[in-house]
């Protein structure tokens, strides 16, 4: 199974647009939502059944027995995180969503008052779909389709973790015949992507032009080429700011990534999002683009492209309905 990781170095560049299209035109039968801060590829994929749930345990949240505690304030003076305070009658009080889970008030209370309690820091989604396709062409008939996904609790931290754990819910759960499981990655540089790239075989890095979104685009090209995957690049909106495109374009040849094509700035995408869809569903700019795109991803990693395309786009724009086209953001 080739594992397909779609990345922006910010959020609202048109990522899960672009991995919600790919998971429709490839009718993948495995795939997962990494932006476990704000999961929504869940919201572009229609008719799924009701998923199997599963508590995530973050760090763990420290509890102080009041008969136990001599009021000393140790804890209190040693906690970075400021997350305990004395009482007026000078017991240890927690402040439990600032707490860190570091355990170093634990480990210094003289009377054992402090101990380390199991924390629920959000919940893990496994969605099994089998029998006939969905209406975004998510399952294929006869075989099963695997989504997994998690949504963190506000506040929590450790979200590598968890991302760790979507991704090895999919690859366990996901049949051993998949060609290709498709991950829509989280935004940013930080640990829930470091977590998100590690073992997949391809990175497609969706650029929006603009300075921030090119200088986003090479802090995540540097910290994706770590992890040694294939990496690549397209650029979204790209038709909003030309000279920006050519200049993402012009990085591209100089740091030897494959550029693989432009989506033009197209309403029919607020449309379909609003509708609950994915913009593979609609006949426009946007979506001829982004079937490009996929083939030649496709190709990158398995080199082939679906032959059935164009037969697809045809029956598809014969039997859907198109979205009223809305201003996009
Ligand atoms: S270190 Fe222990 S005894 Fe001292 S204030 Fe904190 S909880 Fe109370
Ligand atoms: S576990 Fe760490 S962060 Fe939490 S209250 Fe104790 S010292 Fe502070």
């Amino acid at each position: 199974m080739k594992k397909i990781l779609i990345l922006s170095g910010k959020g609202g560049t048109g990522k899960t647009t672009v991995a919600a299209a790919f998971i429709s035109i490839e009718k993948a039968r495995a795939f997962a939502d990494c932006d476990v801060d704000a999961p929504n590829l869940h919201l572009v994929t229609a008719s799924l059944p009701e998923p199997e749930l599963f508590d995530y345990y973050g760090m763990g949240v420290a509890v102080v027995d009041p008969d136990l505690c001599i009021g000393c304030g140790l804890c209190a003076q040693s906690c970075r995180f400021y997350a305990i305070s004395m009482s007026a009658d000078s017991v240890a009080v927690v402040d439990a969503p600032a707490c860190e889970g570091c355990g170093l008030c634990e480990r210094l209370c003289p009377v054992g008052a402090i101990k380390m309690e199991d924390n629920v820091a959000g919940r893990r989604m496994l969605y099994t779909i089998t029998g006939e396709p969905n209406k975004d062409g998510a399952s294929s008939a006869g075989k099963r389709t695997v989504f997994s996904t998690a949504e963190l609790e506000m506040g929590s931290g450790t979200t590598g973790k968890l991302v760790s754990e979507v991704k090895k819910a999919l690859y366990d759960h996901a049949d051993k015949d998949v060609p290709i499981a498709i991950i829509d990655g989280s935004p940013g540089i930080g640990c829930p992507v470091i977590a998100s790239i590690t073992g997949t075989d391809l990175v497609l890095l969706v650029a929006e032009p603009s300075m921030s979104g090119i200088s986003d685009m090479k802090r995540i090209v540097e910290t994706a080429r770590f992890f040694d995957p294939q990496i690549a690049v397209c650029v979204n909106k790209a038709d909003t700011n030309e000279g920006k495109t050519e200049d993402i374009i012009r990085f591209c040849a100089q740091e030897n990534l494959p550029f693989l094509g432009r989506i033009p700035f197209d309403s029919h995408v607020t449309g379909a999002t609003n509708a609950g869809t994915s913009i593979d569903r609609i006949d426009c700019p946007a979506s001829t683009a982004i079937r490009a795109i996929n083939d030649r991803v496709r190709d990158m990693v398995i080199g082939e492209s679906p032959v059935n395309n164009a037969l697809n786009d045809r029956v598809r724009a014969m039997d859907i309905k198109d979205p009223s086209p809305a201003e996009d953001k």
